[in-house]
């Protein structure tokens, strides 16, 4: 099968024959159809996050059950599925009878399937999922199936940016109608808070970003005003603004700097709650203790908190009904063979979603 493995951060991916091992207990062969490229993958292609080498990114993908590991049920061969970097959860750890099935417990690392032509092992970089080649073996939980009538390209969006920023929203924030909403970073996870905020009845949804294009969109994905950070003089106070000098009741981060998680967390209101989703280094220790005497709440959001098996095949729902944006937000399409490509208009921030399309 073919691949795009990255041997050397900060190089182009070289695609390449691979070898993939066949799928162990409760794992699931999958081929393929559609991987949208996420910042994370960036991330760790730009060596921001560490991984191991070589290693395989893609990790927001559609594909088709190819072949069943031994006690697998919840899918059968030619079912259409999204696949995630998030477990849909076992069910049975205490986690997940808590309800809180992104958070599973039993994360099983499964063995290395991926290896190159010389033996050497490939890791996925993110899930573990391995979404940039032909096929890829995950465990059954990371799997939820969807209608054949769903386009792929468009059913691989629900595998991160969707559930991740909507499910911020609706899952871990659960917005109220009139709640007020900021999204700082109006990316492919940021348009999908700001879609959620709308579906949830936010009022008012201010998108926050340094690029105007980014912010024109954000309009179309739920947005009813605008702050570009970068221009104004002060974003706080444009926000405070907004909302009639009160701040919002929740500032969704997308962006990975511990200075938007500040400015966000300064645009809250009395007891609002900033949900810091993108992934951020960096110390947070510049907060005192007195700014939370206004019962705000500093929290992240684990993949939107998502119910894997439940809220992908709502999402389409939704999406069937036109009520949720997907279209919209594929840039490109391109091939495994173009995947550099793909990722340098990624990298520049204007591409929403670039898929790769096999
Ligand atoms: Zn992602
Ligand atoms: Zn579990």
């Amino acid at each position: 099968m073919k691949a795009a493995v990255c041997y050397e951060v900060k190089k182009p991916l070289i695609v390449e024959e691979i070898d993939l091992d066949p799928p162990g207990q409760g794992e699931v062969k999958v081929r393929l159809a559609a991987t949208a490229i996420c910042h994370s993958d960036l991330h760790f292609i730009t060596g921001d996050m560490t991984s191991k080498l070589p290693g395989l990114p893609g990790h927001e993908c559609s594909g088709y059950v190819e072949e069943l590991g031994e006690g697998v049920t919840s899918v059968k061969p030619g079912d259409h599925v999204v696949m995630a970097p998030v477990s849909g959860g076992c069910g049975h750890c205490v986690n997940c009878m808590l309800g809180f099935r992104n958070l599973c417990q039993d994360r099983r690392p499964s063995q290395p399937h991926h290896h190159t032509k010389k033996g050497e092992d490939i890791a996925p970089m993110a899930g573990p999922v391995g979404g940039l080649g032909e096929y890829t073996v995950v465990n059954q939980y990371q799997l939820a199936k969807i209608p054949d009538d769903m386009p792929m390209d468009r059913a691989a969006l629900l595998g991160c940016a969707v559930i991740t920023g909507f499910g911020a929203v609706i899952n871990r924030a659960q917005v109220k109608p009139f709640q007020s909403v900021a999204v700082l970073g109006c990316g492919g996870v940021g348009v999908n808070a700001l879609q959620g905020a709308a579906f949830s009845g936010a009022h008012p949804i201010i998108a926050v970003d340094i690029l105007d294009s980014k912010l024109e969109t954000s309009r179309t994905f739920g947005a009813t005003d605008t702050v570009n950070s970068a221009k104004v003089d002060d974003p706080v106070q444009a926000v405070k603004d907004i909302t009639d000098g009160r701040g919002v009741d929740y500032a969704f981060i997308m962006v990975p700097s511990i200075e938007a998680v500040r400015q966000g967390s300064s645009m809250l209101g009395p007891r609002g709650m900033e949900v810091v989703v993108g992934i951020t280094r960096g110390d947070l220790s510049s907060f005192t203790a007195g700014e939370f005497i206004g019962e705000k709440t500093l929290t992240g959001s684990m993949m939107g908190s998502t119910r894997l098996q439940l809220d992908v095949p709502r999402y389409v729902a939704l999406y069937k009904a036109g009520r949720l944006k997907l279209d919209e937000l594929i840039t490109g399409r391109y091939s495994l063979e173009q995947v550099n490509e793909a990722i340098e208009s990624s990298k520049s921030g204007e591409a929403l979603r670039n898929v790769i399309v096999f």
